[in-house]
């Protein structure tokens, strides 16, 4: 099956605005980085999916939805950076977006998912069970309103074959959250790992740097050692938020 859909498979980048981020928490550096806000369009035989669904609309226009925790970024989003509007410039309808696959519920990855009135999310059980604790809706690292909106919700446990012939394929990377996955595609070029928020930049899995900030740094660790070993054999690695490599991408996506 896989083989069939060679030459068909297209992983589009989309940049739904852009963080300033202190790396204090990330790093340990006294600097910041500008980082895209990255959401992916996988345009495959059987539909198209997306990949992350970027920042709320409303975030161009003030910051109310995510004040307390995310202070130390500032944000970077105007009008026609929103998930619906960057989809339909890329050729895409939103209401033809079937499928939405979330690597966690935080506001820069599942913020836009009212953007996609049809797609059936598939995200992580343990995710699905973090983004909804009192505890952390309170602190503001998860808002349900971003997330938990009337979409049809398949919550999957583990690696997930999506369309069941290996072809796109959700790779559980706990960490930087409960239940953090990155999306492994198949493309005719070879495959390629979209990481998340598994590894935000490049040289952090170089250096192998677990941010001061994850939710457990050991499993974020093994996490980022299963992608290094995916790299080593020979797979592609698209990083959470590295500008370098983002800017660098062929805007017309990769095959
Ligand atoms: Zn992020």
């Amino acid at each position: 099956m896989a083989a069939e859909h060679r030459g068909a498979t297209r992983l589009v980048p989309l940049e739904i605005g852009r963080l300033t981020m202190s790396l204090a928490e990330i790093t340990g550096e006294f600097d910041t980085a500008i980082s895209p806000v990255p959401a992916w369009v996988v345009e495959h035989p059987s539909g198209v999916i997306v990949f992350d669904t970027g920042m709320h609309p409303d975030l161009q226009h003030g910051t109310d939805r995510i004040a307390g925790v995310f202070d130390t970024s500032t944000i970077d989003y105007t009008p026609g950076e929103e998930l619906a509007a960057r989809l339909a410039a890329a050729g895409y309808r939103p209401e033809d977006v079937r499928i939405a696959v979330i690597s966690h519920l935080h506001f820069d990855h599942a913020g836009g998912t009212a953007e996609l009135p049809h797609a059936r999310l598939i995200v992580q059980a343990d995710e699905w069970s973090a983004g909804h604790h009192p505890r952390l809706v309170e602190a503001g690292i998860y808002n349900p309103d971003d997330f938990d909106i009337g979409h049809d919700v398949e919550l999957v446990e583990g690696v997930h074959d999506v369309f069941g012939d290996g072809s796109v394929v959700c790779l559980p990377t706990p960490g930087h959250t409960k239940g953090h996955q990155a999306l492994r595609v198949e493309l005719p070029s070879g495959p390629v790992v979209l990481t998340s928020d598994c590894v935000y930049f490049g040289h952090m899995l170089d250096t192998m740097t677990v941010p001061v900030h994850a939710y457990d740094r050991d499993l974020q660790l093994d996490s980022m050692r299963m992608l290094a070993s995916l790299r080593d054999d020979g797979c592609r690695l698209l990083f959470g938020h590295d500008l370098d490599q983002f800017r660098s991408l062929p805007p017309t996506g990769l095959v």
